[in-house]
């Protein structure tokens, strides 16, 4: 038993659940019903302190772990081992100065084993499955969920099954394979790659992992606004912008957030500002045309940010939820403005990131001009995945905006005589 977990709930009917009831969705509302994992706020008050957790200062204690009594997990045993969260909260100051801007903070989740957030719900899974005594998990994703549920079942001896759309970049594919998962390779998109992992996780009997479906995946994504707020001394900052595909993440962010305000170890909730490509803005246009996002079905979706390229996303109702009780938004950017923010974030801050991450950066400069965010604000920004990630995307970036390496004969001449060229000498 876990000492302060209380049920799961529905974000639709608000029926509740106990945890070994149900292992997916809502039964009552279907695919569109992804569960909370609701705690005992009051009891959890009562026991621990934000103090407490900070004062876990031992290597082994920097890791997404460090929340144990906030996690749904029922035994230590089950913990993979890999270093998963507890990522840096960089201060950006010359961006800052440059889009004038009175705080950025960059949480660079591509410090993560695999090189994305994923990293939280994959290893948040894993344990669960261990639990269980679940032999194979399988999951449908566009690359990164996949790269990360493959790490962290290597770190355990899990077998796992993935369907990725076979446009995934070549990078995360490669990941897949190194870490000896197995791959199946899907003609088509990460909506059907979706609709075919539910299905065959059926005929065989495996774990599901898939982005929303499986309430555990908000659970470990809800641990980077944790850190956020640990962070920055047990605050919250005015505004996080999020990219949004599926909307877990997102939806992770409101719940961690959400967590620690019914404990009452922040004072109040972020801002939180969902940030979408255009190719891909199912989310935005919902948001704007004041639909209920339950009746949301597939749309077309295309984009350079693969890791936002969906069509229906799994998680819509949280994901609205989000935006909706935190006074935040949606607002989507053209591809265009996603490239060029990888250089420029890269150049401004040293992060470099793929551009589903970048994307937030595009977001900001939108959300300024508009004024959806003041000059005056604290503003986070969830760095969610690194540019090595996605090396095609990186070098389209650089090459439109006139970027080459120069070539060089090798000798000293050369060498002055392009200095001279390039105004160096
Ligand atoms: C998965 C992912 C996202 C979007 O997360 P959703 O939960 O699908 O909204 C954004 N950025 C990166 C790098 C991702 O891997
Ligand atoms: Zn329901």
């Amino acid at each position: 038993m876990h000492p302060y977990l209380s049920h799961l709930e529905c974000p639709i009917c608000h029926r509740h659940y106990r945890l070994e009831e149900v292992t997916y969705t809502c039964p009552t509302c279907g695919e569109a019903g992804t569960l909370d994992i609701v705690y005992d706020y009051e009891r959890l008050r009562q026991d621990i302190t934000p103090e407490q957790i900070s004062a876990q200062t031992a290597p082994e204690s920097l890791n997404l772990w460090r929340y144990r009594p906030l996690l749904p997990v029922l035994d230590d045993a089950f913990i993979p081992p890999l270093h998963i969260g507890w990522t840096p909260l960089l201060r950006a100051p010359r961006l800052a100065a440059a889009l004038e801007v009175k705080e950025i903070w960059l949480k660079d989740e591509g410090r993560n084993p695999t090189a994305s957030l994923k990293d939280r719900a994959s290893a948040m899974v894993a344990a669960r499955a261990a639990e269980i005594g679940a032999e194979v998990i399988t999951t449908a994703s566009s690359g990164n969920a996949a790269a990360a549920l493959a790490g962290v079942c290597a770190s355990v001896g899990i077998r796992c099954v993935i369907f990725v759309p076979h446009t995934a970049p070549q990078a995360k594919i490669t990941q897949l394979l190194v870490y000896g998962a197995t791959v199946f390779l899907v003609k088509g998109t990460y909506d059907d790659a979706f609709d075919l992992s539910v299905q065959a996780a059926k005929e065989y009997g495996w774990y599901c992992r898939n982005t929303g479906m499986n309430p555990f995946t908000t659970e470990g994504k809800k641990t980077a606004a944790f850190e956020i707020a640990e962070q920055l001394g047990w605050t919250a900052p005015d505004v996080i912008l999020v990219s949004v595909g599926d909307g877990n993440i997102i939806a992770g962010q409101y719940k961690g957030f959400y967590d620690l305000y019914q404990m009452g170890w922040i004072d109040r909730m972020p801002r939180l500002i969902g940030v979408q490509a255009e190719g891909s803005s199912s989310m935005v246009r919902a948001w704007a045309e004041e639909r209920d996002p339950v009746s949301m079905t597939v749309e077309p979706a295309t984009t350079v940010a693969d890791s936002i390229s969906v069509g229906l996303p799994r998680d819509r109702v949280k994901a609205m939820r989000a935006v909706r009780a935190t006074n935040g938004s949606y607002l989507s950017v053209p591809d265009t403005a996603i490239l060029a923010a990888i250089p420029e974030l890269a150049r401004a801050a040293g992060v470099f990131a793929e551009p589903a991450a970048s994307t937030v950066l595009a977001g900001l400069h939108r959300a300024l001009e508009t004024g959806l965010v003041g000059h005056q604000e604290r503003v986070a920004l969830l760095i969610t995945g690194h540019g090595l990630k996605d090396i095609k995307s990186a070098i389209a970036s650089v090459e439109a905006e006139g970027k080459i390496a120069h070539p060089v004969e090798p000798s000293m001449d050369g060498v002055r005589q392009l200095a001279k060229e390039l105004g160096l000498a």
